[in-house]
């Protein structure tokens, strides 16, 4: 939902209402750079016309999407806005089953904005890029995306919802570089059929199993103070809104 919730005046709503802002989350979305692929999107949520402000952006390459729920495709009748008074065809990657939801949620969309199946890896300037499914709980699935650079193999992973996975969907994580991994809470205290993200303690098991050398968690709710960081590892981070991470390839 973001952070300030609008019903909400908890310590870290409050923070990013009428503090210095730095609890303030819009929906989870990332740009990526690259020297020889240009501008990449992932997710596209209903923040991002905000975001591509704050990024000073007037057009992007591609979007990649990992699933098609409301925080991660609500912005994209804007984005066909944008291709439409720009006149270009925007390119938009996802798997099929995932395209199917889009295309039935807005049946319009693909006039303006193509949309290409992300089944199979694709290669985006020296970065293989592959999908995978993974369980999402209650809300159904989602998938992650891995990022592998063709030349040092240096390897990211974005996974910014799920819950559950199973030893194959977990496969993908394990050893890599950069995990980027949605979290919603610290400690969700609600039933686990309710639920649809891992949490942070949760997280912080699981990267015994998968040894990632560098984490950022992502997807974060009011349940997160930017400042109570004591409880993570040296190589975990939260993400905030407008950070910039240079990779070391
Ligand atoms: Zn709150
Ligand atoms: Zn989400």
């Amino acid at each position: 939902m973001g952070v300030p919730r609008v019903y909400c005046s908890c310590e870290v709503c409050l923070e990013a209402r009428n503090g210095e802002g730095r609890n303030k989350r819009l929906r989870s979305s990332l740009q990526v750079d690259m020297a020889d692929g240009g501008v990449t999107w992932i997710d596209c949520g209903p923040d991002w016309g905000r975001q591509m402000e704050a990024a000073n952006l007037r057009s992007i390459d591609r979007m990649l999407i990992t699933h098609a729920h409301f925080d991660h495709i609500g912005g994209l009748p804007e984005w066909y806005d944008a291709c439409r008074w720009s006149d270009v065809r925007g390119i938009a990657y996802s798997p099929t089953e995932v395209i199917a939801e889009i295309n039935a949620r807005f049946p319009w969309l693909s006039s303006r904005i193509e949309l290409r199946s992300l089944d199979e890896p694709i290669v985006i300037g020296q970065w293989r890029v592959r999908s995978w499914r993974v369980n999402h709980g209650k809300n159904g699935y989602a998938y992650a995306f891995r990022f592998q650079h063709e030349r040092s193999g240096y390897t990211w992973v974005y996974c910014s919802d799920a819950i559950d996975l199973t030893e194959e969907q977990q496969e993908p994580l394990r050893g890599v570089d950069l995990l980027i991994l949605g979290t919603s809470f610290f400690h969700e205290p609600y039933p686990r059929e309710t639920r649809s993200l891992y949490d942070v303690r949760e997280a912080m098991e699981l990267f015994r199993l998968w040894q990632p050398k560098e984490v950022i968690l992502t997807h974060l709710s009011h349940d997160i103070h930017i400042d109570h960081r004591d409880a993570l590892p040296a190589n975990v981070r939260y993400a905030e809104t407008g950070m910039r991470v240079e990779l070391q390839l």
